[in-house]
């Protein structure tokens, strides 16, 4: 594993092999804002109804180029594209371009702060977030991601720490205080990553004596009792895999964990509020990773399949769904051609990570694994790039190619300040409608839940 370090702040990815956050393309792109307002947004889609329940769902990452590059690769529009009802503007206090702690802070607190901090304003006083204040009101709380559940985005939700950085605290934090955690990061709950005197603790063990139900791998998920009101499902050491990898796992889906938690998360008669994030889309962007993008935008689309199926049942359940950021600086065609052929992704099963790892010493197989993972034929230019790339930058280098082939262009290897669209299902949807400031979100989805939410 390592690490890559941006504005301040820590990305941990769970990396096969050779990632670097070298920017090779710095084509300029102005992501396409254009949209029409959907006039369905789905009965009771208009309605004033309470909300009972939240469902507050974010892609990573993920902004319009994203969601254009995904209908193209589905080769329909997409659940989201009926479901879009506004757009984001999502700047951090002290920058036009946020990471996702600052970007979640607001999100989750209404409360803008700078990068890298974790709900707590830039002075670093504690600030209350929308899950707090939904447990306050009596309801049961979940947070689901594949990324560690210590991450930033679910962190901002229920932990308050300077720096991002600090994942063994935030576990300290988490646990007790969610009835549903689900995701990767077992090893900032284990002995050997709590530091001074918490040292000893196993939060794994106490969690089991505190009444949780635990799950380390998709099977043991899969056999937890609906009659489970509080679960801690950890599976893996950091990151869960990428989508394209997960079936050399027996990790769950994203739309397994999101069932599991609307299951357990359900028996409270008082509702509930549950986060889930599709935390890889934004690690692929920073890859410029257009396959890996297009699979993890696939799986986030099939949890929110699950959230739609629930929220259509129960009807008093209110579905939000928007990206923190963007990242990576996507385009839907480019290269200078009119051309957009994200289609073509589907041939391709592993990410770049993946496969620079599949690369001999000599990188003499190079033209041999490309075909085999994602059926181009490269031309020997091409097979000249990737076996000339520098070791930390071979993945981007196949990835570079692949993106190129398939006509998604990449600005950048970091977030860009661009504006995110706004999904939403049930009552009260309506009023994520226009251009609103990532600090709204949770001021709205507390006025449409009627409960008290102080910043
Ligand atoms: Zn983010």
């Amino acid at each position: 594993m390592k690490e890559l370090y941006y504005l301040g702040g820590v990305l941990k990815l769970k990396l096969f092999k050779g990632f670097a956050a070298t920017a090779l393309c710095t084509a300029m792109i102005v992501s396409g804002v254009a949209y029409s307002q959907q006039a369905d947004a789905g009965p009771p889609g208009h309605s004033k109804a309470k909300v009972e329940n939240v469902i507050f769902m974010i892609p990573d990452g993920y902004s319009t180029s994203f969601a254009t590059n995904y209908r193209i690769f589905k080769g329909e529009d997409t659940v989201l594209d009926s479901m879009l009802v506004g757009m984001m503007k999502t700047n951090s206090a002290d920058n036009w371009v946020t990471d996702s702690a600052a970007a979640g802070t607001a999100m989750a607190t209404g409360v803008k702060t700078n990068n890298g901090m974790i709900s707590v304003t830039p002075d670093g006083e504690t600030v209350e977030t929308i899950l707090e204040a939904a447990s306050d009101a009596g309801k049961s709380t979940g947070l689901v991601a594949t990324s560690t559940i210590t991450h930033a985005t679910p962190a901002v939700f229920a932990s308050h720490v300077q720096s991002r950085g600090s994942e063994t605290d935030i576990a300290l934090q988490l646990v007790n205080e969610i009835d549903v955690l689900l995701g990767g990061g077992k090893a900032n709950f284990l002995p050997s990553s709590l530091g001074g005197n918490q040292a000893e603790r196993n939060l794994l063990e106490e969690s089991l004596a505190d009444g949780y139900a635990v799950a380390e791998n998709r099977n043991e998920l899969l056999a937890l009792s609906k009659k489970d009101k509080k679960v801690l499902g950890l599976f893996a050491d950091d990151g869960m895999a990428p989508e394209l990898d997960r079936d050399q796992t027996n990790e769950p889906s994203l739309a397994e964990m999101t069932d599991t938690a609307l299951q357990s998360l359900s028996s409270n008669k008082k509702g509930f509020f549950l986060m889930v994030e599709g935390s890889q889309i934004d690690w692929a962007g920073h890859a410029n990773d257009a396959a890996w993008a297009m699979k993890d935008s696939e799986a986030f689309e099939e949890a929110v399949e699950e959230a739609l199926a629930f929220a259509k049942k129960d009807k008093k359940t209110l579905v939000i769904v928007a990206g923190d950021h963007d990242t990576g600086g996507m385009s839907v065609g480019g290269y200078g051609e009119y051309l957009a052929k994200a289609d073509i992704l589907h041939d391709v099963t592993a990410t770049g990570d993946f496969m620079a790892a599949e690369l001999n010493s000599d990188r003499s197989n190079v033209k041999a694994v490309i075909k085999e993972f994602t059926n181009l034929d490269l031309t020997d230019e091409e097979a000249e790039r990737i076996k000339k790339a520098p070791e930390n930058s071979t993945a981007l280098t196949i990835n570079q190619i692949v993106s190129e082939r398939a006509y998604v262009g990449w600005s950048t290897t970091a977030h860009t300040g661009v504006d995110v669209p706004i999904y939403a299902y049930g009552p009260n949807s309506s009023t994520f409608s226009g251009l609103l400031d990532n600090t709204d979100m949770p001021k709205r989805i507390a006025e449409a839940m009627k409960i008290e939410f102080g910043n």
